[in-house]
Parts: structure tokens; C-alpha cells; sequence
């Protein structure tokens, strides 16, 4: 989880940045936000939100209200400012909190509402279903999650990629093995939901034996689901060590922030054993928050493990 928050601080300074404009290898302060050194953002800040409803057993409702707390309250945020909010998170927190829409029918359902907002916050949700065998309630439960802001087939599709690819990390299996299988495990898993098999081949390019070898202007690092999807992909097997494929993807432009906390989490789950770099995790704003929700859900989270692995 640090090291997600790690790849969202780094990539903030930057985020929109041309490629190629700038070069970045450590914690930088100003730039885009005009944020202190160390700031993480919305892609931290939906996700703290989660930890914490996972850890309290919370429902839907729960972590709606709690995603409203943030982006009204400025809960959750290194300093009482919430920033970068996309608009499709935006608005299915409105649609919660204004329009009173029930959680799972907040997230927007246009093809024009495939933004990465539901990817960025997911994380934890792997860590919490790591030990559970039944990929139709994984798939039921990454459906259920990503619908409180994305609706859309194309983004449930991607959260489904993602998270699967994180199960299988967690489980002890590398990238290529796991991108070498899950095309067809989820193309039996997603039969009877045509809408979403329909979407699979959009990810097609990411399954091929020899992605890792597509130029870096191939790749495209925007907030667009796929794009990002594929981006992160991408900086997790061109790269040995989390803290260089955090340094590969902040310096790719864009979305930095998404891209680099999607990449560091991907890589923190690829190389079990390593940590993220010590001096950029004690840069990060707001430590104390930060431990008071992320130690209570490892704590949880490894009980519950211990307890199943009796
Ligand atoms: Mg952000």
C-alpha cells in the first residue's frame, strides 16, 4: 500500500506533464498542484477510504459516505485539501450524496466515463480476497466495487484485469506467467455476462508474448482505463525493482500520478520480498494518517489470513 501512495506522490508534481519535458527520479515539490514534497492525491485518498471499510466490515453506503467526507470534508488528504478529483468520481460521490442514488448505482454507465478513477483506488481489494478460490465471487465483488464510479463494461473489464493480475502476483506467480493465462480464465469466467466479454479484446495488445518489447511511444500513459492499464503493464515488465518502475512511469507524462501508484502497487505484488525505497516513503505528507489506516488493515487483513491458513 506504500508504495502505491509513493507512486501517487512522485507522479503529482508532474501530472499532465509532456513526455520528455521533464526528467524526475525522486520526491519533488510545486509543479502541476503546487503541492509541499510528498503529496499523495486523489488516487491515495479513494483508497484510504476503502482500507478503512474494509477493515470496519463496512457496506456500500458506508464507503460512499466516507468517499463524500473526502471529497467534501477533505478527509483523508495530506493537508484538509482534497485535489485532482477526476469527473466521474466526482460525480458519482454527487450522485450519492446530492442525488441520493444507491451506492451501487452511483457510477456512470457512457462509454465517455472510462477513466481510471475505479482502478486507482482497487488495491486493497486484492490484498482482501488473496485467499479466496472462487473466481465468480472475486469477479462479483471487483464488479461490485468499481460500480460505485464506473458503470461502464470497459472499466469493470479493466478493474476485473487488474485485481486478477494482483491475485495471482499475491499467490506467488510472476507477470508473464499471469498474463500468458488469465485471457482464458476470464473469457470462461465472463460467459454469461456477454456485455463484459465483449470488452476483453480492447486489453488484447497487453496478453501478447511480446508487449514488454513495444516502443515507449507506443505507449500511451493517459487517464483512459485502457491506456493506463496497458502503460502500468508495460513499466512492471520492462523493470527489475519497484522503485525503478515507479521512476519509468512518473517520467512517462500524463497521468503520471495514476500510472506510477497503478505501476508500484503492480510491482510491490511482482517482487514480494522488496520494499518500496525508505527516503521517498518517509517523505510522504501526513504519516500519521497514513499508518492509522493502513496498519489496522494489515493487521486485519493477516488475522483473517492466519485464520483460514488453520
Ligand atoms: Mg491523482
Amino acid at each position: 500500500m506504500y508504495a502505491g501512495i509513493v507512486g501517487d506522490a512522485m507522479g503529482v508534481p508532474v501530472e499532465f506533464a509532456q513526455r520528455d519535458s521533464y526528467y524526475i527520479d525522486s520526491m519533488i515539490d510545486s509543479g502541476t498542484w503546487e503541492q509541499p514534497k510528498g503529496s499523495w492525491s486523489d488516487d491515495t485518498s479513494f483508497t484510504l477510504p476503502l482500507m478503512e471499510n474494509l477493515t470496519d466490515n463496512g457496506d456500500y453506503d458506508q464507503l460512499m459516505q466516507k468517499f463524500e467526507n473526502y471529497m467534501f470534508h477533505n478527509e483523508y488528504t495530506p493537508d484538509n485539501l482534497a485535489f485532482g478529483i477526476g469527473n466521474t468520481c466526482a460525480k458519482a460521490v454527487r450522485n450519492w450524496s446530492v442525488n441520493r442514488y444507491p451506492a451501487l448505482e452511483c457510477g456512470d454507465m457512457s462509454v465517455y466515463a472510462n477513466g481510471n478513477g475505479a482502478l486507482m483506488r482497487l488495491a486493497p481489494l486484492a490484498i482482501h480476497l488473496v485467499n479466496e478460490p472462487d473466481i465468480e465471487k472475486r469477479l462479483q465483488l471487483e464488479h461490485d466495487y468499481t460500480c460505485l464510479t464506473h458503470r461502464h463494461p470497459r472499466a469493470i473489464v479493466a478493474s476485473y484485469i487488474y485485481l486478477e493480475i494482483l491475485h495471482e502476483l499475491l499467490n506467488g506467480q510472476s507477470l508473464r506467467t499471469v498474463l500468458r493465462n488469465l485471457p482464458e480464465r476470464l473469457t470462461d469466467a465472463l460467459k454469461d455476462r456477454p456485455e463484459e466479454l465483449a470488452e476483453l479484446p480492447q486489453y488484447a495488445a497487453m496478453f501478447k508474448s511480446d508487449f514488454s518489447s513495444t516502443l515507449r511511444r507506443n505507449i500511451k500513459s493517459t487517464g483512459y482505463v485502457v491506456d493506463t492499464l496497458l502503460a502500468c503493464t508495460w513499466c512492471v515488465l520492462g523493470t527489475t525493482s519497484i522503485d525503478n518502475a515507479i521512476i519509468l512511469a512518473v517520467n512517462l507524462g500524463s497521468d503520471t500520478d495514476t500510472v506510477a501508484s497503478i505501476v508500484a502497487t503492480m510491482a510491490s505484488c511482482e517482487c514480494l520480498s522488496e520494499q518500496v525505497n525508505d527516503k521517498w516513503k518517509n517523505q510522504l505528507r501526513n504519516q500519521e494518517l497514513l499508518k492509522s489506516i493502513i496498519e489496522p488493515f494489515a493487521n486485519k487483513e493477516a488475522q483473517h489470513k492466519a485464520l483460514l491458513t488453520l
